[in-house]
């Protein structure tokens, strides 16, 4: 069997839950009956849709303009260096 990448509640039976794996022929499986018939879900539209989420959090997190401009960050850089030629 591959890895298991996900668990997805299903909508249309509470308490019923669909596997996410990705088998080692590369091929990301639902153990659905509409995965079998049609190698596409909404499962794995919600898995694939979780996943692009956390990617855009990730890419907001790395261009935030507040990390590479703070003043008070290069004021304390600038100490640092004098201190260090002993100025
Ligand atoms: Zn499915």
């Amino acid at each position: 069997m591959g890895d298991l990448l996900a668990t997805i509640q299903s909508h249309s039976n509470p308490g019923v839950s669909h596997k996410i794996t990705l088998g080692k022929d590369g091929v990301i499986y639902c153990d659905c009956w509409a995965w079998k018939r049609n190698r596409k879900c909404k499962h794995l539209d919600e898995y694939y849709e979780s996943i692009s989420k956390v990617d855009q959090v990730t890419i907001e997190m790395d261009e935030d303009p507040m990390l590479s401009s703070d003043p008070s960050l290069e004021n304390a850089v600038s100490d640092a260096i004098r201190d260090l030629k002993g100025n």
